[in-house]
């Protein structure tokens, strides 16, 4: 059993096309969605209507409140709230309807799966590093979570009462030790790599492995302009600083 993680889609069709094809030719059974699903990107209804076809338990992300809400937008930054306030036009209805549904947190098995963090999901915190997943582990109910959210990827590993990074692709699971995922985007990475990142959870050899998958950058950020939306939001798809 093959599951594809995936996160942080911010309505980027093309990154969002190439991981699924991806996860496709390494025979993956089932997909999971840790949310933000739009937001960002310009094709916000395609990406919503591929997410809800997969049918695959997707947890609700903070850009997804936004645009399924109609409160202000005026404390975040300028570009999100360019990228929010266009998002909430486009869509219809019933989309933002179904993102303003979905849960803060899911469990999925013997795991959870969250946009942010394991436990105050509808905060939105972020895990930026290991004193943060530390806390994080110290207060998870289960061995394995999944979340998204930086837009950066890693595995954290707690264990005899000790967090620490695991400095790898992938990250092999022993049955003593709990985990915190982080799955990347696949739509907007923030590390020093533009591909889309995303997860394979193998479940009968208990190995996560992460992925990085090339897709048309240029396309998105043509969109993007045509679109009207800031240029910041083009450039920061290249942007590996
Ligand atoms: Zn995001």
């Amino acid at each position: 059993m093959k599951l594809a993680i995936i996160s942080d889609i911010h309505a980027n069709l093309q990154a969002l096309e190439a991981v699924i094809d991806h996860a496709s030719s390494e025979n993956v059974d089932q997909f999971i969605c840790l949310g933000d699903i739009v937001g960002y990107g310009p094709q916000p209804m395609e990406c919503t209507r591929i997410i809800q076809d997969l049918n695959c338990p997707t947890v609700r992300g903070n850009h997804d409140h936004e645009v399924a809400g109609n409160g202000s937008l005026d404390t975040l930054h300028q570009d999100a709230q360019a990228s929010l306030t266009w998002t909430r036009k486009i869509l219809t209805d019933p989309q933002r309807a179904w993102l303003g549904a979905l849960p803060y947190v899911r469990r999925v098995g013997r795991f959870s799966i969250a946009h942010a963090t394991p436990h105050r999901s509808n905060l939105f915190g972020y895990v930026h590093d290991l004193a943060d997943a530390d806390r994080c582990l110290q207060e998870q109910a289960t061995p394995l979570c999944f979340i998204g959210h930086t837009h950066v990827p890693g595995f954290f590993e707690h264990t005899q009462g000790v967090t620490h990074e695991i400095d790898s692709s992938y990250c092999t699971l022993s049955e003593v030790s709990k985990y915190l995922c982080n799955v990347g985007s696949v739509g907007q990475p923030r590390d020093s790599d533009i591909r889309a990142s995303y997860v394979i959870f193998d479940r009968t050899s208990r190995v996560i492995q992460r992925h990085r998958v090339v897709y048309d950058v240029e396309k998105t950020q043509d969109l993007l302009r045509l679109a009207g939306l800031p240029a910041s939001l083009a450039e920061r798809l290249v942007d590996v600083a």
